[in-house]
């Protein structure tokens, strides 16, 4: 038959979407999933309530692989999509072969189809069931759902399969956000979370060559390419570290080293964030999980902040959730190549648990010229652009 053709079928979640904020998530969906196939020749058009991805020609698969990878939706099906008439979905479900259990499931958004779902849920699972020996029906827990989307387009699609998708916000709907990213495990999967509510993520390396390799500086850019298939591209920050790093050390009391090192990278941060018009700040802090990720710690990193929020997405993970999510945004292998980051290089023998925050601007305001050292670390900063 001439008029068919597969399409994907791509849903979002409607029920929270009522108001007038409905089109601005539509909007930015539309334009990220044109985005992730721009070197297609797929069309993304938006009809009521769905996207519909055309001319897929033989490229289904990759196409499916790579929307996977967009937040924002709720489930996609590869479906076959035929001009509506009760003829032509009857044709087309006497055509199918099918074993074991099934059902129907009707979807009728054109009120103007002339059965209502559940009659023609039982006419099409009738012919069906007709056509094929081995099939019975279970609507409970069936093997195989029959999905009949007939929309106000005047197309209907249907489709067998229901593929697993990210759920979330649409990159950009939620403004924008500064990660401090190691090479470590957590901070990769704190930045796909935080674009999985809609910020678009960008990224910000401490690097503190030559304690550090350039390794451990390729990791983070391996990293940064990761994050930014899921981030609407990104923005990585590589801030020279060195001379703050050596300078805490040779003047600060060396329980304290770590405490003034995050202080400051805190404070580099939010500068950076704050220059570029970025909205907050995220990190892959975990509560206990290091000396210092205790709430005193935690504290006295925060303090120096001047505006933005600083995001915690793991803070109350347990390690073994956060390498599930490594897995499965695909960083895994990554994070868990051994070359150092800079915290691991300068780790004193005795750190504090629970440094205090007049006890840590006391040993701060020990460091010559620090404001200088700052300004100077920002003004060399590299910045390297990663595209989706
Ligand atoms: P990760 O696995 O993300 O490295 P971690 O459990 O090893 O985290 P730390 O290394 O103490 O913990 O770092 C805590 C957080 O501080 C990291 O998740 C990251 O957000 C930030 N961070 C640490 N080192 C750096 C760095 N060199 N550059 C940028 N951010 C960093
Ligand atoms: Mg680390």
């Amino acid at each position: 038959m001439n008029n068919q053709e597969y399409v994907v079928i791509v849903r979002y979640g409607e029920l929270y979407l009522k108001g007038k904020n409905r089109y601005l998530f539509e909007n930015a969906l539309i334009k990220n999933i044109r985005n992730k196939l721009k070197d297609t020749n797929a069309l993304v058009e938006k009809i009521t309530g769905r996207i519909i991805i055309s001319n897929i020609e033989n490229n289904a698969q990759d196409i499916i692989e790579r929307v996977q990878k967009v937040f924002g939706i709720s489930s996609m099906s590869k479906a076959l999509k035929l001009k509506t008439s009760m003829q032509s979905i009857k044709d087309y479900c006497s055509s199918i072969e099918l074993n074991g259990s099934f059902k129907v499931e009707v979807k009728r958004a054109d009120k103007s189809f002339p059965m209502i779902s559940s009659e023609l849920e039982k006419l099409l699972g009738k012919i069906i069931l007709d056509n094929n020996d081995n099939l019975k029906v279970d609507v409970h827990n069936p093997e195989h759902i029959v999905n009949v989307d007939i929309r106000e387009t005047g197309y209907t699609y249907i489709s067998f399969e229901k593929i697993k998708t990210l759920g979330g916000m649409p990159v950009g709907t939620s403004g924008k956000g500064l990660l401090m990213l190691s090479g470590g495990i957590d901070s990769p999967v704190a930045g796909f979370l935080m674009a999985k509510r809609g910020l678009q993520v960008n990224a910000v390396y401490f690097h503190s060559h030559p304690y550090t390799s350039e390794q451990a500086k390729q990791k983070v850019k391996d990293l940064a390419q990761i994050i930014a298939t899921y981030g609407g591209g990104l923005k990585l920050f590589i801030v020279p570290f060195t001379k703050i790093q050596e300078a805490i050390h040779l003047q600060c009391d060396n329980r304290y080293t770590i405490t003034i090192m995050r202080r400051n990278m805190y404070r580099i941060a939010e500068k950076i964030a704050l220059l570029n018009d970025y909205n907050c700040l995220i990190t892959g802090e975990n509560l206990a999980q290091v000396a210092s990720q205790t709430v005193q710690g935690i504290t006295c990193s925060n303090s120096v902040l001047t505006s933005l929020p600083m995001f915690r997405p793991l803070i109350s993970f347990d390690k073994i959730e956060t390498i599930e999510l490594s897995k499965k945004m695909g960083a895994y292998d990554i994070s868990i190549l051994p070359y150092q980051d800079c915290c691991t290089v300068f780790v004193p023998k005795n750190p504090i648990i629970k440094p205090q925050v007049e006890q840590a601007q006391i040993e701060e305001r020990k460091i010559l010229d620090l404001d200088q050292l700052i300004d100077d670390a920002i003004k060399n900063v590299e910045i390297l652009n990663f595209e989706d």
